[in-house]
């Protein structure tokens, strides 16, 4: 077993938040391997197995967090709450970076985090503590029934989360013009652009 101050990193990089509340903000992407979600449109499949290879020690990310002008950093996966983040979150605020998740919230969260963005996935429910912490839901649409899915989450988070219709990026000709005209319908969402694929960032 790898000591807790390890985890594994699929990859990491200097890039702009391209989606969500902090949309455009320049941010430290830490994109943890594993997934036990398994959605069948994820654009990165290839997260979902560990590797050996792939662990870094907390020093070592702190290092490469630190050579970046980042005062924001971004866990995401994978799914990242299958680790413990204690230590990595701990050691983050120490240094005083802001710290952003994006998780299916589908296990409970090991660490200290400023930003929960909680984009449930349809192929492993959600627990509870997801809708609890939840600073932001972002709901990806890929077919129709999925606005009303959409619906059923957005009744269960707090009333200060923010609220997100985000279109499945293969299939934004058919839904992007579907979530602007349900958004100009239900106004306490907005929408969500994956605009680092339009800017061709990472
Ligand atoms: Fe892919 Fe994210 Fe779904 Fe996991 S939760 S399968 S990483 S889209």
């Amino acid at each position: 077993m790898k000591q807790s101050a390890q985890l594994p990193v699929m990859e990491h990089f200097y890039t702009l938040q391209g989606e969500g509340k902090h949309s455009g903000r320049a941010a430290y992407f830490i994109r943890l391997a594993g997934c036990d979600v398994g959605c069948v449109w994820c654009d990165v499949k290839e997260s979902w197995d560990i590797s050996p290879d792939q662990y870094l020690t907390i020093k070592q990310l702190l290092t490469e967090v630190a050579q970046s002008n980042t005062d924001f950093v971004v866990i995401t996966g994978g799914e990242p709450t299958m680790h413990n983040l204690k230590e990595l979150t701990n050691a983050l605020h120490t240094k005083g970076y802001e710290i952003a998740i994006e998780t299916a919230g589908v296990h409970r969260l090991n660490g200290h985090i400023d930003w929960y963005c909680f984009s449930p996935k349809k192929f492993k429910a959600p627990i509870e503590e997801a809708y609890a912490l939840a600073n932001e839901l972002k709901v990806v649409i890929a077919h129709p029934s999925d606005f009303e899915w959409a619906e059923q989450h957005a009744a269960k988070v707090q009333s200060s989360c923010v609220l997100y219709l985000q279109t499945e990026w293969e299939k934004q000709e058919r839904f992007l013009p579907q979530i602007i005209d349900y958004i100009k319908r239900n106004k306490k969402w907005k929408i969500s652009l994956q605009t680092h694929k339009y800017m061709q960032i990472p």
